[in-house]
């Protein structure tokens, strides 16, 4: 089975509140855990990038539920390749939440006050990604 990585960003809805997210947290890990999918989700204000990494089949059903989500808004997928290995292996579903040590990080890739990834070249979300990596908590199951 083919291992995939997606990355995609997008923005909260105007109704997301602590308690969406802590829902969000709470059944991506029940449920990227039965389906091998392992990643991270990453907050900066009202946006959101989020890895993920799996079998294509199931990285595909996923996003798809994810595009229709109308807890998030203007879902913009930024990267989908074939990967040899995981990055995230044994997150079920990672979260960094939106701090002054995560801020820090996003102002190295920011080109603007109001920092939105989805203008970041792939590169430098990589980049983002294993900077943010250091600041989440793995949320294994
Ligand atoms: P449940 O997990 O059982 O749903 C739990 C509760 O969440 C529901 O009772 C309902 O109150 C609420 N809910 C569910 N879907 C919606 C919706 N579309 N709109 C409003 N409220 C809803 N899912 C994953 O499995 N893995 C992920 O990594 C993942 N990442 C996400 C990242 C973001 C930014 C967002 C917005 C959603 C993400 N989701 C993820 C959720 C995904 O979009 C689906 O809602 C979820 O996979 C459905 O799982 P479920 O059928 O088990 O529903």
């Amino acid at each position: 089975m083919a291992l995939v990585r997606l990355i995609y960003t997008s923005k909260t809805a105007p109704t997301f509140s602590g308690e969406t997210l802590k829902q969000i947290i709470a059944s991506s890990q029940v449920n990227n855990a039965k389906q091998f999918i392992t990643g991270c989700l990453f907050f900066n204000q009202n946006h959101i990038i989020q890895y993920l990494e799996g079998g294509a089949s199931q990285v595909n059903r996923l996003y798809n539920r994810i595009v229709t989500d109308k807890r998030h808004t203007e879902v913009q997928l930024m990267d989908y390749s074939w990967i040899s290995k995981r990055l995230f292996a044994g997150w079920s579903m990672g979260y960094a939440a939106d701090t002054a040590a995560t801020r820090s990080i996003f102002v190295y890739y920011a080109e603007a006050d109001s920092f939105n990834p989805a203008n970041l070249s792939l590169d430098a979300a990589l980049h983002l990604i294993k900077d943010l990596k250091d600041f989440a908590q793995p949320g294994t199951r």
